[in-house]
Parts: C-alpha cells; structure tokens; sequence
C-alpha cells in the first residue's frame, strides 16, 4: 500500500462506536474487529475509509498516531476487509458480495460479465431469476421460454402491460429494465452457456437433460414444489451426481415416482411470490458461487438445499451418484 493508495473498508462494513476510544468495524461476529485504546483522531482516519482520500491524506488525519493506525490498516488487511478502491466502482454488487466471497470485487465484476447463463422455464421464476442476474452482473443471460404471459407470470418482473406478449421476450425485456448492455441472443450455437437454471418445472423435461448431459453443459434445477423452494442439484457432467441419480434413489423409494414425475415433466408448478422470490434469490447466489471455479464447490454440489420460507428452514439433502446410473459419475 504507498502513499497514493486508495484504501476502503468493503462496502457494507459500519464503524461504529462502542464506547470511549474504541470502535467495532461490521456486525456479524465472523468478521468483526473490535479496537480499543485508539485516539480520536485515528478514529476520524477509520471514518475516512471510504476509498476517497489516498493513503497519504489518511495519515495526515491521524497525525500523530500514524503508526497505531498503519497497524490497524494492517490488521483489517490481514482479515480481507480492506481493498483498494476502484473509482469505476463504489460499492456495487461485487464490492457488497466481496465480504463474504473474498474475492476482489473488480475481478469479479470483469468474471461476472463474461459469463453466460441461459434460464430455462416457464414461469415466476424465470423471470425472478433472471431480473437477479442481470443485477448480479451477469453478461450474457439467454431465457428459453416457449408460450405467452399469462396472469401467472406477473409479480416477479412482468406486469400486466407484459400480458399476452412473447413470454421470452418480455422475460429478455426484463433483463434489459436493469442493464440494456446485457446480451439476450440465442447459447448453444458458437458459444455454450457456463451454466443452464432449469425453472419452474418441478420435473425437468427428459429430453431437455438428455440435451444438456451430452453436451456436457452444467445445470442447476430451481423449481417450488408445493411451497418448498429446492435449489440443486446443480449437475457438472461426469462430475457430480445427475439428475437420473436422483430419480433412481427416489424410484428405490417409491416404485410409483416414475410414474409421477412422467405426469410432472416440464410442467410448471405455480408458487405464492414470497416462495418464488426467496427460491430465486437462494438459486442466484448459489449460481454465483457455481460460476466461480476457485475454492471449495457451493453447497448445491450433490445436495439440494429445500427452502422453507412459510417456516424458516432450509434443509440439505445429499444426492450421491447412483452406481445403475450411467453418467459415470464419482
Ligand atoms: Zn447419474
């Protein structure tokens, strides 16, 4: 860090007060710092954080204690809170995602732009989805949606001037509500999408994962099945679990369930707006965490996560590969 530098606390972090000479930077225990015995002074430099002022000017404001305030710039480094701020970027969604990610928010920012992710579904969701990732950064969002809007779609992006319109249209107008640069063309021809959300319908077509398994494309089921948010699993060919797994456990289970999900395939089922917009919201940021290849897989890697919102819970449930499956799967 030299003098010309730009430090900021991650957008998000408060420095609060505690009591005489000594403040708290955030609030979740996870990363709070505490810091006792400072001067005011160097409490005035904390406040001046903001990724404004350079380094040099920041020292000048803690005048005299500029060496307990190096070591508290140095222990807030240590612990990912500090970064170098970027003028292009005050506080946008991947400075606010950066304290939990660890990743640098400009990185990320560039990542996010050139991934693409088709959404495929007929219903809320989408929609839902897709509004989120636009916000998200996402640089190229490709909705597969047949048929019209209907009165169902309405309440997570649509309204009822979108009524009776090209339900894939209106979702990419969607889109472009939040960001026109966001591209909306057609995945699958010269370029494959990082990643296919399968929506809405609680039992995805199987010709559809047929579709996507040879092509070795990476999916993320979000459906709501009656009132239950399930995000996951999300299927990396050859790598994870696949969906077939999951109907051989379940067949294992109950001999009908072929039956029934034949009955179920493509078909969407309709869900109150508070389960559609908590199952998006989940389903994106399990997304940003799958389209991020570093660290440890996401939590939806062999496990759906079954959100309650009604209750309050979420429940994981692993799906291991299936050894009569033939995805190959480990
Ligand atoms: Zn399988």
């Amino acid at each position: 860090m030299d003098d010309q530098s730009h430090p900021q606390l991650l957008p998000g972090l408060q420095v609060l007060e505690r009591g005489t000479a000594e403040v708290q930077i955030g609030l979740d225990p996870r990363f709070a710092v505490v810091a006792g015995g400072l001067g005011p002074t160097v409490i005035e430099a904390l406040r001046a954080l903001d990724g404004r002022r350079t380094l040099r000017n920041l020292l000048e404001i803690a005048g005299e204690h500029t060496e307990e305030f190096k070591a508290l710039l140095a222990a807030l480094h240590r612990r990912g809170l500090l970064r170098e701020a970027d003028p292009k970027n005050r506080g946008g969604e991947t400075g606010l995602w950066a304290l939990r990610a660890g990743h640098r928010d400009d990185r990320e920012r560039a990542r996010r732009r050139q991934c693409a992710v088709a959404v495929r579904g007929e219903g809320r969701l989408a929609t839902a989805v897709a509004a989120l990732l636009a916000t998200a950064g996402i640089g190229h969002i490709d909705v597969i949606a047949d048929g019209t809007v209907g009165a169902a779609d309405l309440g997570s992006g649509l309204a009822e001037p979108d009524l009776g319109t090209a339900r894939r249209q209106a979702i990419a107008d969607a889109v472009h509500r939040v960001d026109p640069t966001i591209l909306t063309t057609r995945l699958f021809g010269d370029r494959k999408p990082d990643l296919v959300l399968l929506t809405d319908a609680v039992v995805p077509a199987p010709e559809v994962l047929a579709e996507l398994m040879a092509a070795k494309t990476a999916h993320l089921p979000v459906r709501i099945r009656d009132g239950i948010g399930i995000v996951g699993p999300l299927v990396v060919p050859g790598r994870t679990s696949c969906l077939t797994c999951a109907d051989l456990h379940r067949t294992e289970r109950d001999q009908s369930w072929p039956r029934i999900a034949g009955q179920l395939a493509g078909r969407a089922q309709q869900a109150c707006l508070a389960d559609v917009q908590s199952c998006a919201s989940l389903a994106v940021a399990q997304t940003l965490r799958a389209l991020c290849a570093d660290r440890e897989p996401p939590p939806v890697w062999n496990t759906t996560l079954e959100l309650d919102a009604f209750a309050g819970t979420v429940k994981n449930r692993w799906w291991p590969p299936h050894a009569k499956c033939q995805c190959r799967a480990r």
